[in-house]
């Protein structure tokens, strides 16, 4: 354990210069050497098509670049990249997280919620109504002396959330270590209401309750790549829900539900519902005809609607490798704070977001081994 209470007084503590104190001079030659270093070391380090790191992918397109720092990069030989296309730096490549949805897909199906997702909620408010549990909406929680004493509070935020809800009691290394903590992109989402079901070309795609919708996997490549590297892509790759096919509450027939999103850069304003529609007709001709209502939220409205969507990220964060083990921060049980009886058990834990709730079960157990004597949260 490092140093630093009350018993330290009185030794000797090194004299740190601040790039202040450093001659004019001497900072200028500093700053030139350090720019052509790491120009020099970002050229070096990116990945291209003719590099051996590059032909180790599924395809590398003409143009294209992964920039350094490179994040994760698993199973490259399912991963297309398409041409002209600049993948930024930190950007984790996988396909493992696609075989992972596939394998889970085959073996349970990806279900929707009968009446809609907010029957998981009402679900879970008849159990702990049963358990004597009560719950109270509308209120916002600014500080923790907002809420009752307790034996744990669980936070349900993103971390930026943190510093100003714990205040002086969150140590200064937890807080500059969630400052690192990285957002993933936004979301753009739309809801339509349709005279009657998407006319998919493809056959298959009409009794699929949600079809990814992207073209080539190159394609889908390309369009995330674009979002990653700060632009908003032509043909957005769209995860595109018509719960109608599995759930006829949905809607009175001949009518039918439907909502889309598509990833965007994070805090974006920008309504990608041309985009998605065009890219819906391309797969379903016809499908304009059949609108007959539409609702769209930017990135920015989701982040206003829900503050744990910071810039429109619906993930808690970024979906790196490093943050799916690791979030908000590296602690060996990241859901309990450097605060007292304060668990942190958002989609910014591990395992991170899309795993229906996990991070919540995880958080739980902890707290049931720290405050009411279960077992360790982590025993098979
Ligand atoms: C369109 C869409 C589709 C999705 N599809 C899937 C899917 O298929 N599978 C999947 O697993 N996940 C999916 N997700 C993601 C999933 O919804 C989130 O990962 C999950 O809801 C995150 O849960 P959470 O508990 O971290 O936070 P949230 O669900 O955001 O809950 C936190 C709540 O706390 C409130 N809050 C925050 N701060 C305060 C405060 N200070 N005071 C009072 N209240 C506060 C927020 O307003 C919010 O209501 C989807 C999300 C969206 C938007």
């Amino acid at each position: 354990m490092a140093g630093g209470g009350p018993g330290d007084q009185g030794t000797s503590v090194p004299q740190v210069v601040t790039p202040q104190q450093v001659p004019p001079w001497l900072r200028r030659l500093a700053a030139a050497v350090i720019e052509t270093t790491s120009v020099w070391v970002n050229q070096l380090g990116a990945i291209g098509p003719d590099d051996r790191r590059g032909r180790r992918f599924g395809a590398f397109g003409k143009g294209s670049i992964i920039a350094f720092p490179t994040g994760s990069i698993y199973n490259e030989r399912w991963i297309r990249i398409g041409s002209e296309t600049m993948i930024g730096p930190h950007v984790s490549l996988t396909a493992g997280m696609a075989l992972l949805l596939t394998a889970a897909a085959h073996a349970v199906g990806w279900p929707v919620v009968a009446g809609g997702s907010a029957g998981v909620t009402d679900a879970l408010l008849v159990e702990l109504g049963r358990l004597g549990g009560t719950v109270e909406t509308g209120r916002w929680v600014r500080r923790l002396d907002d809420l009752p004493s307790a034996e744990a509070v669980l936070l349900d935020v993103a971390p930026g959330s943190l510093p100003d809800l714990v205040g002086p009691t969150l140590p200064d290394a937890y807080r500059r270590a969630i400052g690192r903590f990285r957002h993933g992109p936004g979301v753009c989402k739309i809801d339509w209401a349709l005279s009657g079901p998407v006319p998919w070309a493809a056959e298959a795609c009409r009794s699929a309750a949600t079809v990814h919708l992207g073209g080539t996997v190159a394609e889908v490549a390309e369009s995330e790549g674009a979002v990653w590297a700060g632009r908003h892509p032509a043909r957005p790759y769209s995860i595109v829900v018509q719960p109608g096919v599995v759930d006829p509450s949905r809607a009175r027939p001949p009518n039918e539900t439907l909502w889309a999103y598509c990833h965007v850069p994070s805090g974006s304003d920008r309504d990608m519902t041309a985009a998605v529609e065009a890219q819906i007709e391309r797969f379903a001709p016809g499908f304009g005809e059949l609108v007959l209502a539409r609702s769209t939220v930017t990135a920015v409205g989701m982040a206003h609607h829900n503050p744990n969507n910071v810039g429109g990220d619906i993930g808690g964060g970024a979906a790196t490798v490093l943050q799916t083990l690791s979030r908000p921060v590296l602690r060996w049980n990241p859901y309990r704070l450097p605060v007292d009886r304060v668990y942190l058990c958002s989609s910014s834990t591990p395992p991170g977001a899309g795993v229906h709730g996990m991070c919540g079960v995880a958080a739980a157990r902890t707290v049931l081994h720290d405050r009411f004597g279960g077992p360790p949260p982590f025993a098979r």
